[in-house]
């Protein structure tokens, strides 16, 4: 039985991708639109770097794309999640509460601000925070005082709630913002994934004080590397586009910075692959829900794993499509992702959680049950949009 599931997986696996060039990465990006034009005109006026037209049509395209008032560009996810928490008020000792299943990004940017991160757990049905349990949790171990949110047991201040919306799922927006608002702390969205992605009807990102996303190679919109902040706030995005062009006051030629700032900002050049890569969202979108169709119908069939579906509350992108085991199967991860990955077709295994790693391992945490049981049986497989495409083209050689 358990081989007839690890050959199962990977001949379905393999039916799904039949068309593809092995091997078949995880997720790489697909360059058909403008974006040759653009960064040939960047390269042409020498508009290269730091100041350009690209970063600022990027920034407002990206705002309307997110149906938010005002968009950021910066460097990297990293970088704006490290700037929102500044924006948001987070100082040294604090503790940040965020999920233990998730990329690398925001419990690093915490550290960077000196403060701590407090991992908390997520939800089967959305693989986000769960709102009900983290209400439960924090009425059991926090306190109210006069200068905020504070963990008994840390004798730490508790500043902001960073929810991810993981794969590129949308979590439980209005569910979280209640429990923010009940202990009266701020959110953060790490949209990072998300761009695309829908909550009851319109894009994530705009439920919180600020959001952010990210432009790697492996996003479903890439700028090479790149970030953005999202804000409703104008006072907040001026303050974040100044804390992330080294806080320089504007003058026709004396440098004046008028605090410790960043030079965060990203160049022209990427911005202007974001330009083009904007324009097709729509399109990697749909193809990207074309493909999750595709792999949801033929592992329907199979008992032993479901493929992972978006929650009722709102469209996914479907950035990342997901397998997951069945709790008695859990043993058979390992081998199905040597077996897919020796057959060319490039799976992974959900992040190690942030809790595992050596240094975050002391850091305050919720019971992290449904973390450690998913993560346990969570297999990536491949979701480049090419591969939902009318025809499916041939990938790049080399995955990113
Ligand atoms: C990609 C990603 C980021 C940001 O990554 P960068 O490489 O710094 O752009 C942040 N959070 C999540 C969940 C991500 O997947």
């Amino acid at each position: 039985m358990s081989e007839d599931l690890v050959q199962a997986i990977t001949e379905t696996l393999g039916a799904c991708l039949a068309d593809a060039k092995r091997p078949v990465a995880l997720h790489e990006p697909c360059f058909e639109g403008n974006e040759w034009k653009y960064v040939k005109d960047c390269l042409d006026t020498g508009w290269v770097s730091s100041v350009g037209a690209y970063v600022d049509r990027y920034e407002v395209e990206l705002a309307r794309a997110m149906d938010v008032a005002r968009a950021v560009a910066v460097v990297n996810g990293t970088a704006a999640l490290h700037v929102c928490l500044l924006l948001a008020g987070v100082e040294r000792d604090d503790e940040v509460l965020l999920p233990a299943l998730n990329f690398i990004a925001s419990a690093n940017a915490v550290s960077y601000c000196a403060a701590v991160p407090h991992f908390v757990d997520i939800e089967e049905e959305t693989l986000g925070v769960s709102a009900e349990r983290l209400r439960v949790y924090l009425a059991g171990i926090s306190e109210r005082r006069q200068a905020g949110l504070f963990n008994r047991t840390t004798g730490r201040r508790i500043r902001v709630l960073v929810v991810m919306h993981t794969f590129g799922h949308p979590c439980d927006l209005d569910a979280l913002k209640a429990v923010c608002d009940e202990f009266d702390l701020p959110l953060i969205e790490d949209a990072a994934e998300a761009l695309g992605t829908q909550y009851k009807g319109r894009p994530v990102g705009s439920s919180g004080l600020l959001s952010t996303l990210s432009f790697n190679g492996n996003k479903i919109v890439t700028t090479g590397g790149g970030g953005a902040i999202l804000t409703n706030d104008l006072v907040l995005a001026d303050k974040a586009k100044h804390l992330t062009t080294t806080a320089r006051r504007p003058h026709r030629w004396e440098f004046i910075h008028d605090e410790v700032g960043f030079n965060f900002r990203l160049p022209n050049l990427n911005a202007a692959l974001g330009c083009a890569q904007l324009e097709r969202l729509e399109e990697a979108v749909a193809r990207k829900r074309a493909l999750a169709d595709r792999y949801r119908a033929a592992f329907a069939g199979i008992s032993g794993v479901r493929f992972f579906t978006e929650p009722s509350h709102g469209a996914s992108n479907y950035w990342l499509n997901t397998l997951i085991l069945d709790r008695p199967f859990a043993h058979l991860r390992d081998s199905i992702l040597e077996r897919t990955n020796d057959a060319g077709l490039i799976t992974r295994p959900a992040w190690t959680l942030m809790h595992r790693l050596p240094m975050y391992g002391s850091c305050p945490k919720m019971d992290l049950r449904v973390c450690e049981d998913l993560a346990s049986r969570i297999i990536n497989i491949p979701s480049s949009a090419f591969l939902g495409g009318p025809a499916v083209r041939q990938g790049h050689s080399s995955p990113v």
